[in-house]
């Protein structure tokens, strides 16, 4: 091992990433792609990843689709181009695989406002509960979760429980309270959110709509009520990018993370998309987690097989339990 990987490697833990240099003209798709087949590699990522490493992934999905994969893949490395609570996931669902992640402080707002401990004194409250959380939460509160959901399954998983049962929803109070709306059902909601959703400005998507009266207004379920009651269409990254595709629509303003923008325009090369704006100065709302890993990361952590996710073998034993539950409601459901 070269000085310069061994300093690299004593300092992962609090840089996150590998630190060492790449030569700039290397072609690092090309590279990428040779170590994918070398090391027996699956890259998996998020439509919210840079297009370049979206362009370069096996597969491209949500967090249902990404689980799916991370499930039944038979690569030997799984490498996840999202955050870490997605990384982690993966390592539940294969534990017997290597899981890396480009950079290990690719973290996620949502899943940092419902921390384990916290929450467990707060489901003390409620014993009688079944616990629903949204997948975008960390390993260790998946463990402290009956069953799991995305943004594209929640309302089967929510209608797969008996009407008598109370439920908890967590962390995501937006998520929480449309599906309140959709489902009917009144669950005790953990007071969570998303920091690229909760921004979107009412004001800014009302004078968006107006000059472009003929664009559809399409948000994920993240987003605030208020932002939510003015959209067309409200949905899972999946369902908005299916959408854009197959209604008559021509032009969209769309409310999530604009990574989406470009899966939505490789689809539908005609049409046009405006990402929808944020309440705050900023001229954008990428998520800064998800905007962490970069193609050099991705290229570094291939070449040298880290960061890899570890997890304690009680949270994969007791967390995978929620996913699983999840994987087979969604697979009933045929989604
Ligand atoms: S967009 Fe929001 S929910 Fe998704 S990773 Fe970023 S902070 Fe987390």
């Amino acid at each position: 091992m070269s000085a310069d990987l061994a300093l690299a490697t004593q300092n992962l833990k609090r840089r996150g990433f590998l630190d060492l240099d790449v030569d700039p003209t290397l072609d690092l798709a090309a590279e990428i792609n040779r170590l994918k087949k070398e090391r027996n590699a699956v890259i998996l990522a998020h439509y919210y990843q840079e297009s370049e490493i979206q362009d370069i992934a096996d597969y491209i999905g949500d967090s249902l689709g990404l689980s799916q994969q991370a499930a039944s893949t038979d690569a030997d490395i799984i490498v996840f181009a999202g955050v870490h609570f997605m990384a982690e996931t993966a390592k539940m669902l294969s534990p017997q695989k290597k899981v890396l992640l480009p950079d290990l402080k690719a973290g996620c707002s949502l899943a940092d406002s419902c921390p384990a401990p916290v929450f467990a004194k707060f489901k003390e409250k409620y014993p009688d509960h079944v616990v629903v959380s949204y997948i975008n939460c960390t390993a260790e509160l998946k463990t402290l979760t009956d069953i799991c959901c995305t943004s594209t399954n929640a309302r089967h998983i929510i209608d797969s429980i008996p009407e008598d049962q109370p439920i908890i929803f967590a962390p995501d109070v937006n998520l929480g309270r449309w599906l309140v709306k959709e489902t009917g059902r009144d669950m005790v909601l953990w007071n969570g959110s998303c920091m690229v959703h909760e921004i979107f400005s009412h004001e800014k998507v009302t004078k968006l709509k107006i000059a472009h009266p003929k664009a559809a207004f399409i948000a994920h379920p993240e987003c605030e009520a208020h932002i939510l009651d003015m959209a067309d269409h409200v949905g899972s990254t999946s369902s908005l990018l299916r959408f854009t595709r197959e209604s008559e629509y021509q032009e969209f303003i769309v409310a999530t993370e604009p990574g989406i923008l470009h899966q939505m325009e490789l689809a539908s090369p005609d049409k046009t998309f405006y990402p929808a704006p944020p309440n705050n100065t900023c001229a954008c709302n990428e998520c800064p987690h998800m905007k962490r890993n970069t193609m050099e990361k991705l290229y570094l952590c291939m070449k040298y097989e880290q960061p890899e996710i570890i997890l304690p073998e009680w949270v994969i034993e007791k967390g995978v339990k929620s996913i699983d539950r999840m994987l087979e409601i969604s697979a009933r459901a045929g989604l």
